[in-house]
């Protein structure tokens, strides 16, 4: 009997996991992603809760505690830096917090032989029939499959083409922030600082590599928009937005221009009312993302593909009824995580309103 195939948006984190056990499942598995190489950039992410039981299942757990960043806890300081209090380690690094670019990494290696990634080569339409979608590819030949899966992060390109305007699901949490590294000149040792504002954040660490700071500026804002705007009125944002702040922030708001890791990120959640369509599933960030501040999207994204691969194969590769049965799995815990993004970002001086559902 010929396999069932499958093709997944996004080799990250919930694209590879979900490679996984699919393969395992016994699905002729294909994974494009629209950067040409296995990303080594991104942030520390930490795991939370049941994500151990799947990177144990997945057999990468022990090779992931290998790269544990052993992060201590973050002073939260005032406007002069004095302190005036500490997070315990979970707050920020979870129960075991690595760098991003090691676990895309590991979660790579450890499906590369069983299943077909292709890098830089995005899809570009979907189109569904009775019994599979075709899909056509900015580069390759175009092919039909029978089952497509976006996990290709929250501005995901199979939600877009699959959802159509419905899949204009994009929450601002009122907070945008630009990160960057710079040399360790404060001497952080595994630690934080975090000094909060009038609706600003400083948040300064020093994890895995000792000798990089880590700056995160966040603020205010109204809109994601600010994501498509040039990297010169980003900068001008923040300059606006930290203006007249002493501390270390003149001196990170000279060092922003130098960063050639600059990257600038609205605080977004992905809230659907449906995360399927047909023979087309979201998957983590694509279907509900819960903000960075959730500090439960690497956790959720691997739950959610462990559950979708697991219900799969208890209706028999029905998608309809395993579609329902996952989102009906995972909802409660995946609003409970955007309630945390929400109540996060708000103490971060975002989010002036709830998000109405
Ligand atoms: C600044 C910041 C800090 C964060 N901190 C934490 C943290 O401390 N803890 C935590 O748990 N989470 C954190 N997160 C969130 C975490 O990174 C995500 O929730 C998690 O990576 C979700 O995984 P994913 O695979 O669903 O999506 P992503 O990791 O976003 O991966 C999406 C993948 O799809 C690819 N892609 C995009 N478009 C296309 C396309 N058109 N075609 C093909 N491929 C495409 C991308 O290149 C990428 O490889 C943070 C995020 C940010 C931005």
């Amino acid at each position: 009997m010929t396999k069932p195939k499958v093709l997944i948006s996004g080799a990250s984190v919930a694209g590879p996991a979900l490679a996984y056990f699919l393969h395992r499942s016994g699905y002729d598995v294909t994974v494009v992603e629209r950067a040409s190489l296995v990303r080594d950039s991104g942030y520390a992410v930490d795991f939370r809760g049941a994500a151990f039981d799947v990177l144990a299942e997945m057999g990468v757990l022990d090779e992931i505690r290998g790269h544990d960043t052993k992060m201590r806890g973050t002073a939260v300081v005032d406007g002069s830096g004095t302190e005036i209090g500490q997070l315990p380690t979970e707050t920020f690094a979870g129960e075991l917090e690595v760098p991003k670019r090691e676990l895309t990494r590991i979660l790579h290696e450890a499906t590369t032989g069983d299943v077909a990634y292709v890098f830089g080569d995005p899809i570009t339409a979907l189109t569904q029939h009775e019994s599979g979608v075709a899909v056509e590819f900015e580069r390759g030949v175009a092919a039909d499959f029978d089952l497509v899966f976006g996990a290709d992060g929250v501005h995901s390109n199979v939600r877009r083409l699959a959802f159509g305007p419905r899949a204009d699901v994009l929450r601002h949490l009122g907070m945008s922030g630009v990160g960057f590294s710079i040399a360790n000149y404060l001497g952080l040792d595994h630690t934080g600082l975090l000094r909060p504002g009038q609706g600003t954040t400083v948040y300064l660490f020093s994890s895995a590599d000792s000798d990089r700071l880590t700056v995160s500026l966040s603020f205010a804002t109204s809109s994601p928009e600010w994501d498509r705007r040039s990297r010169a009125e980003q900068e001008q944002a923040v300059r606006s937005a930290f203006a007249g702040q002493g501390w270390e922030v003149p001196r990170l708001l000279d060092a922003m221009t130098d960063a050639e890791d600059f990257f600038f990120a609205s605080s977004c959640q992905v809230h659907l009312d449906r995360w399927s369509c047909g023979r087309v599933a979201l998957v983590g960030d694509a279907g509900y993302c819960a903000a960075p501040t959730s500090g439960m999207g690497t956790s959720q994204a691997l739950i959610g593909a462990q559950a979708l691969a697991r219900q799969l194969a208890a209706a028999d590769a029905d998608p309809e009824t395993a579609f329902a049965a996952y989102e009906k799995e995972l909802r409660p815990y995946v609003t409970d995580n955007q309630d945390k993004g929400y109540q996060t970002a708000v103490m971060f001086g975002g989010a002036a309103e709830p998000p109405s559902l």
